[in-house]
């Protein structure tokens, strides 16, 4: 009989965490596993706040792919999937066709602009290394223009972040850590940047405990930060952002840098290849299946599951997506072995630290409520636990974060 084809998709948080942990659980001979990814490595999409603020350098947020897989068991193929044909059993890349027996679909998000004009042509997501650097270098060029132009064009010098949400919230506290350094280095006084969040809900951090969200914005306002909660963003514009002023009056705010950190939907591909989807993303069953098919399991940014206790889909993150790749290496192990006594899905949710910066951080960890720099101390060991779980002591080593005492 062949050797059955497990084909992953994707070599982020889901990916890697399968196939990484399927190298180990399976032997030479019980299967041919092959990893697609579009780069030859892989980036801490957790990170990549830092790498847009400029605060870490994108070499840092990133490593191969070869420094974990093992090529003796994995064939790792550098391309882009275009489709999926899931009645064909078959997936799309640029130029070849493969096919599968078991499918792994772990290709994380895409911004979701919820249909407001301009925001996908005006404005920047930090979605991976290639738009952090862009982020990161449109915001130093505004400083430097500013300064080469005799300094007539503030808006230069204003920076919009779209999202008081997660990721809205650990840009701002890079944010706040950088502009300092950069007033330096372009001899700007700080007094003339303005970074404004715009958030449409009636809270910063939907669903954070009230008083820490209240540290936060405090101490983000210290760092500079102005917010503008329960205003919603109309129109992006070349010149910057239309926003909601009461009912039927509209401001304009001028920048020229909109970052757009407000949502993410699953990888279009869920849904051109036609899976049942809600945003892009799939309801997936308690085995992590797309409904209606047994071979096709989708993980990460691209699934979703109900959390029951709130009737409420649980939060795209990397700490379920990783869970999700370890219980799916498991349970395809079981089922090359012939074994179809499959073990169900269930988030262990362990706390959520939101970074503020280097230096601070909020979270609720182990049901303890965390701030300051013991928080941002427990943000470093989470960062260095999900290398550590992928890529084992060596690329921790390598990659992990040991400022700690900050
Ligand atoms: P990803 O890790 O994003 O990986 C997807 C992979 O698929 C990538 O390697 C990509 O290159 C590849 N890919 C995409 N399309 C294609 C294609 N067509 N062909 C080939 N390859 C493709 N979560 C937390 O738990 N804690 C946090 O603190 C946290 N902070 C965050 C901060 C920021 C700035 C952002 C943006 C997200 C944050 N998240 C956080 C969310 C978390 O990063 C995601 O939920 C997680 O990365 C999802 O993992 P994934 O495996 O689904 O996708």
């Amino acid at each position: 009989m062949n050797r059955p084809k497990i084909v992953v998709l994707g070599a982020g948080y889901g990916g890697l965490m399968t196939v990484t942990r399927l190298q180990k659980q399976l032997g030479n001979n019980d299967a041919d596993i092959v990893l697609v990814n579009k780069n030859d490595y892989h980036y801490e999409t957790t990170w990549l706040h830092e790498a847009s603020a400029g605060t870490l350098h994108h070499d840092r947020v990133r490593y191969d792919i070869s420094n974990v897989i093992n090529p003796g068991k994995v064939n790792f193929i550098q391309k882009t999937v275009t489709k999926i044909e899931p009645e064909a059993k078959k997936v799309i890349l640029e130029d070849e066709e493969l096919s599968y027996d078991y499918l792994v679909v772990a290709l994380g998000a895409a911004p979701e602009t919820f249909g407001i004009q301009g925001l996908d042509k005006y404005a920047f997501s930090i979605v991976n290394v290639n738009a952090a650097r862009q982020i990161r270098e449109h915001i130093e060029y505004q400083f430097a223009t500013y300064k080469v132009e005799g300094e007539k064009d503030p808006e230069r010098l204003t920076i919009v972040v779209g999202g008081a949400g997660f990721t809205g919230i650990e840009f701002l506290g890079e944010l706040g850590n950088r502009i300092p350094e950069l007033c330096k280095e372009y001899d700007i006084d700080q007094k003339l940047v303005k970074i404004i969040c715009v958030e449409a809900a009636p809270s910063a951090l939907p669903g954070f405990d009230p008083e820490l969200v209240q540290y936060a914005m405090a101490n983000l306002q210290k760092k500079g930060v102005e917010f503008r909660i329960g205003t919603a963003i109309k129109e992006a514009t070349p010149e910057g952002i239309i926003v909601a002023k009461g009912e039927d009056e509209t401001e304009e705010i001028k920048a020229q840098t909109v970052v757009w950190a407000a949502g993410v939907r699953g990888n279009p591909i869920i849904e051109e290849s036609g899976f049942e989807n809600m945003r892009g993303r799939v309801k997936v069953d308690p085995y992590l299946r797309a409904p209606g098919y047994e071979d096709i399991f989708i993980i990460g940014d691209c699934a979703l599951i109900i959390n029951e206790e709130i009737n409420r889909p649980f939060p795209p993150t990397a700490q379920i997506s990783m869970q999700q790749g370890e219980l799916l290496a498991s349970n395809l192990a079981k089922l090359i072995s012939g074994n179809s006594d499959l073990q169900s899905f269930s988030f262990d949710n362990k706390g959520t630290v939101c970074s503020l910066g280097d230096d601070d951080a909020i979270g609720v960890v182990f049901g303890k409520k965390v701030t300051g720099t013991k928080a941002s101390f427990m943000k470093k060991m989470i960062d260095n636990r999900a290398l550590l779980m992928i890529g084992g002591v060596p690329l921790t080593m390598k990659k992990g974060k040991f400022n700690v005492f900050k």
